[in-house]
């Protein structure tokens, strides 16, 4: 699956030769404006509708392009090099002519690695990319640091580069961007767990896709540091199979995700004198990527006082873990990002008090035993809400006696109070993808929110509640963004 390209001679392409860039989003016209500037041909094809916020960029900068096309005949007549947004799958019909005509197909954040000098630390994993960017990103600027967001968290590094290159840069990585590296060298690399997701871009093969998460590796040397989990049997078994002879000396930092390890508690708090209460990042798996955040950091010479502020201060983007509202004495927790069930394992875990669970939506061939323990625990009712419950009405039959049907957001919360009491949570944590009913993740989680504001507010004004049940659901559109993020 990994193709083999000349690095070398991607480095030295005469400026005067042709980039083709594939795909107009964030990625694909910032690598289009790096590209420009750096004074090569450049022209942009997109199959779908351009977006108007790329549209104008690309008239602004005057980089042709088309839409609703490939021209495939002028790419592989005229195409150099092409720069493939993360989105085009391998298997595309065009990217397999151009790899067929020697073209090499690379990923933006390759591209723009050649023309940046900054210290560069990449994170992937299944679960916990964008939590862990964004905090090491936030701890980096309150230390005072030049430092970039880029990546898969939705800011293209090359457009970074080409306007305002910083000191540091920290890039969310997902395996479709991993594909497309190939002498991308980050200074500090995280890898935080491998749970299998997203396989049918990976010949339904769990090994294709650990090679990928191991991408990140293949170009670092003994003068770089690798941060990943110790506890997880893929990233063993990828250390097994992808990691080069020539990188054992690297001496990588092995971490456990488990609270009572010593060295994770010793990095997480104890070393920095804070309560874990007051930490803003809440649950096990918060902490495992808060210590993989701090060690990072401390690696690049931030202070412990900065570092006892940063983890307290600091605001995770929403839809993880996200606390909403204080209804009759339940809290309601919005976790519409957890779409495998690795990530709601450990919602379920975070939870310190009686859940009610809303779970559901299309399910990626989920396997729910993993979940039995803590669902008999903690659990109090199971709401599914999805359009095909089948397979969690059987895989908690025996387990749970309450499991009941719902297919919208309205009727999910209306039989979610009514099981909760006070004093216990409701959580969304829905474990399976939303395109069943809802537009992605933030979409159903909006939802969520939205009408839960919408009842406090009716609530702390007096009047009964009466819920509408005919907020606009959207079944037919596809998650584009769940997708997007293995
Ligand atoms: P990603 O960018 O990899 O999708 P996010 O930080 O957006 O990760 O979190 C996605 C979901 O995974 C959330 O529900 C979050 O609570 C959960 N999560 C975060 N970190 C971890 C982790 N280390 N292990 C398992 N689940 C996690």
């Amino acid at each position: 699956m990994i193709q083999k390209i000349d690095t070398v001679l991607l480095d030295k392409l005469p400026q005067d030769r042709t980039i083709v860039v594939l795909g107009a989003g964030e990625s694909g016209t910032g690598a289009a404006y790096l590209a420009k500037q750096k004074c090569f041909n450049v022209f942009v094809s997109d199959m779908g509708q351009i977006a108007p916020k790329y549209l104008q960029k690309l008239k602004q900068w005057k980089i042709p392009f088309e839409q609703g096309q490939h021209n495939s005949k002028f790419i592989l007549d005229n195409a150099d090099l092409v720069i493939k947004s993360p989105g085009i799958p391998p298997t595309a019909t065009l990217v397999q002519q151009l790899l067929e005509k020697g073209i090499p197909v690379i990923d933006e954040l390759e591209f723009a690695s050649y023309y940046t000098k900054a210290t560069l630390i990449g994170i992937t994993g299944s679960n916990g990319k964008t939590t862990t960017t964004r905090l090491l990103h936030h701890i980096l600027q309150k230390a005072g640091y030049k430092a970039g967001l880029a990546g898969n968290v939705g800011y293209s590094l090359a457009e970074q580069v080409a306007k305002d290159d910083q000191d540091y840069y920290v890039i969310e990585m997902s395996s479709f961007q991993l594909d497309g590296i190939y002498s991308f060298r980050p200074n500090i690399a995280i890898l935080l767990n491998i749970t299998p997701d997203h396989l049918d871009r990976y010949e339904y093969k769990l090994e294709n896709y650990i090679a990928s998460k191991f991408q990140l590796v293949q170009q670092q040397t003994s003068e770089d540091l690798f941060i990943y989990n110790g506890e997880d049997q893929h990233i063993d078994l990828g250390f097994k199979k992808f990691f080069k002879a020539a990188q054992q000396h690297m001496n990588p930092v092995r971490l456990s995700q488990l609270e009572e390890h010593p060295l994770f508690l010793r990095v997480a708090t104890a070393d920095y004198s804070i309560a874990k209460d007051s930490l803003s990042l809440r649950g096990k798996h918060n902490w495992f990527n808060t210590a993989c955040a701090i060690i990072a950091a401390k690696h690049l010479g931030v202070k412990d006082s900065v570092l006892n502020e940063a983890l307290v201060d600091f605001e995770n983007e929403a839809h993880r873990l996200e606390k909403v509202v204080e209804i009759n004495g339940v809290t309601y927790i919005n976790d519409s990002k957890a779409t495998n069930v690795d990530a709601t394992y450990y919602a379920l875990d975070a939870m310190d008090s009686p859940v009610v669970w809303i779970v559901g939506g299309v399910d990626k061939g989920n396997d729910y035993s993993r979940l039995y323990d803590l669902v008999r625990q903690k659990v109090r009712a199971i709401i599914c809400l999805g359009r095909d419950n089948s397979k969690i009405l059987k895989g908690f039959e025996g387990i749970h006696e309450y499991i009941l049907e719902t297919s919208s957001i309205p009727e999910a919360i209306k039989v979610a109070s009514l099981y909760a009491e006070s004093g216990d949570k409701v959580l969304l944590s829905p474990a399976c993808a939303s395109f069943d009913l809802f537009k992605n993740y933030k979409d159903r989680g909006e939802q969520f929110k939205q009408l839960l504001l919408q009842q406090a507010q009716i609530l702390k004004k007096g009047v009964t509640v009466q819920t509408d049940l005919n907020i606009n659901l959207n079944p037919s559109a596809q998650e584009e963004t769940d997708r997007l993020k293995p």
